[in-house]
């Protein structure tokens, strides 16, 4: 109980047992795989740097509900300072790690769920937000991580949940006990399933009247029984489980598909069941919530790339090259552009009902919006900067090889009195922070496609009041 060091987080990881599957066999021991171990370190620097003096300030805080110290990634925002807070330390732990933390989608579903579970028992008396109140005392007395399972398979895109012709393709209620629900359907692109001790469970879309049974929310250990994690292929995997060319020598990420295998659910991990009308508010606080956190987070990986360009500069010789020093400018201020607008969409942010604070809208997706475009630029960028080794730098083998180690050694030389195996090594790294799929596509679809921010704008921009101002000033009276 209390704040966990990193290694307990990882002791009690290891204590789960969840059924999993990659490239095609059954993995027992997900801790010591180098492939999910990884990831889990990924993780687990969230709680290490909690413990770094200069961090914990940041990260940790006291909880009202359960007046102890705890983690921030396990508190539902409660005023514009928490709200500040995420982005802050989303940007500090992507720029510790390189990649994804895989801990802000479980935090943006507790923060979800502190606003809906309130709102929809106000309507129905239900005792939702009792559960999860309740849920997120044991989140915060033990210090665990969840995963935020929103994503469905979808099947057919034309037709909503209970069109579809396998009725599975969303996840839904198959049957209601006395005791509890179960569940059936699949879950696509879990990041860090594995890392977590907790699947939250929230709709992916908005539902109509027919789709009942698929306007669920609920949260279950990761080991649940019927619960199943593939974990999905990315592009760089074969390196972690190869033991050689890791360009990064700590963390990855891994995106799991999550099979509910008629799962049971008790009643008092319910969060919703059949209010229909509540979906949609459900995924708006979510996407919204998660799409400021990887504002945050990116503007964190931009910072990478930016340490890696100016260092690979030093080490090419080009350090004075104004062109490259202009490209290093138009990084930092994509990394900039992008924390300001996250940091705005907090500021901008308002108390909700239950007492928890939402963020502003417009502006965490016009981040995200930002974000898709911006950090493919970033990207090129670096690419730019460090030059074609990037792409087929030879393996560290060939180096260690006997024959041809050094000549490549020799012909691998940059500045002379950086040591080749610097250089090697940053070219790795640069690899990484652009080609690691799992991560890299994210900018894109993490927190829903480029067009669903989009939509979300269009439909939250007070278009009414622009429409006023342009007529006023034009001196037309409607
Ligand atoms: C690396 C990564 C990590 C992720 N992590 C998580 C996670 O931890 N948890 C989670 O729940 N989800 C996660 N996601 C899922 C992410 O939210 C989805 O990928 C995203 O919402 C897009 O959904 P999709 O992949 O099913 O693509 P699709 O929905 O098939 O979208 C493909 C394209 O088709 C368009 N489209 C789809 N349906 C329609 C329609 N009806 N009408 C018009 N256009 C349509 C979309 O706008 C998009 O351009 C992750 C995704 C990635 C890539």
């Amino acid at each position: 109980m209390g704040l966990k060091t990193k290694a307990e987080y990882i002791e009690s990881i290891r204590a789960l047992k969840p059924v999993v599957y990659m490239f095609g066999e059954r993995i027992t021991n997900v801790v010591d795989n180098p492939r999910l171990r990884a990831g889990i370190e990924a993780t687990g620097a969230t709680y290490e740097m909690a413990e770094q003096p200069e961090n914990r300030d940041l990260i940790v805080t006291t909880s009202p509900l359960i007046n102890e110290p705890v983690s921030r990634f396990t508190l539902p925002p409660a005023s514009i300072e928490d709200l500040v807070a995420r982005v802050k330390i989303n940007r500090k732990v992507a720029n510790y790690v390189g990649t994804c933390h895989q801990r802000c989608t479980g935090l943006d579903c507790l923060s979800t769920l502190s606003i809906v579970t309130y709102d929809i028992d106000k309507k129905y008396g239900t005792n939702y937000n009792k559960n999860f109140l309740e849920f997120l005392k044991h989140m915060q007395k033990n210090d665990l991580t969840a995963n935020a399972g929103v994503t469905d398979v979808k099947g057919d895109r034309s037709l909503s949940p209970s069109e579809q012709v396998d009725k599975d393709l969303f996840l839904r209620v198959v049957e209601k006990r006395d005791d509890g629900i179960v569940v059936r359907g699949a879950k696509a692109h879990q990041t860090g399933s594995l890392s977590s001790h907790e699947i939250i469970v929230l709709p992916t879309r908005a539902m109509g009247k027919a789709d009942k049974d698929y306007s669920v929310s609920f949260a279950i250990p990761s080991d649940t029984k019927g619960l199943i994690h593939v974990v999905g292929r990315s592009s760089l995997d074969m390196r972690e489980i190869d033991g050689a060319d890791c360009g990064n020598i700590y963390y990855s990420k891994y995106c799991p598909t999550l099979i509910f295998d008629d799962v049971f659910v008790p009643w008092e991990r319910v969060f919703m069941c059949g209010e229909t009308e509540f979906a949609s508010e459900m995924v708006i606080k979510f996407s919204s919530f998660h799409r400021q956190s990887h504002g945050g987070c990116k503007a964190g990986k931009i910072d990478c790339m930016i340490g890696t360009a100016l260092t690979m500069m030093d080490y090419n010789g080009t350090t004075k090259a104004g062109h490259l020093k202009q490209k290093v400018i138009d990084m930092i201020h994509r990394a900039e552009t992008l924390y300001g607008c996250c940091l705005a969409s907090s500021y901008e942010g308002s108390k909700q009902p239950s007492g928890s604070y939402f963020i502003d809208t417009v502006l965490a997706n016009a981040s995200k919006i930002h974000e898709g475009k911006e950090m493919a630029e970033a990207t090129r960028l670096m690419i730019d900067v460090c030059g074609g080794f990037v792409a087929d730098l030879p393996s560290d083998r060939d180096f260690e090889n006997p024959e041809i180690g050094g000549l490549l050694k020799k012909y691998l030389k940059g500045v002379e009195s950086v040591p080749v195996e610097n250089r090697v090594r940053m070219y790795r790294l640069a690899e990484k922070l652009a080609l690691e799929s799992a991560d890299t596509i994210s900018d894109i679809h993490g927190g829903g496609s480029p067009e669903a921010h989009r939509v979300t704008i269009f439909r939250e921009t007070d278009t009414g009041a622009k429409k006023k101002a342009a007529k006023r000033l034009a001196g037309i009276k409607d």
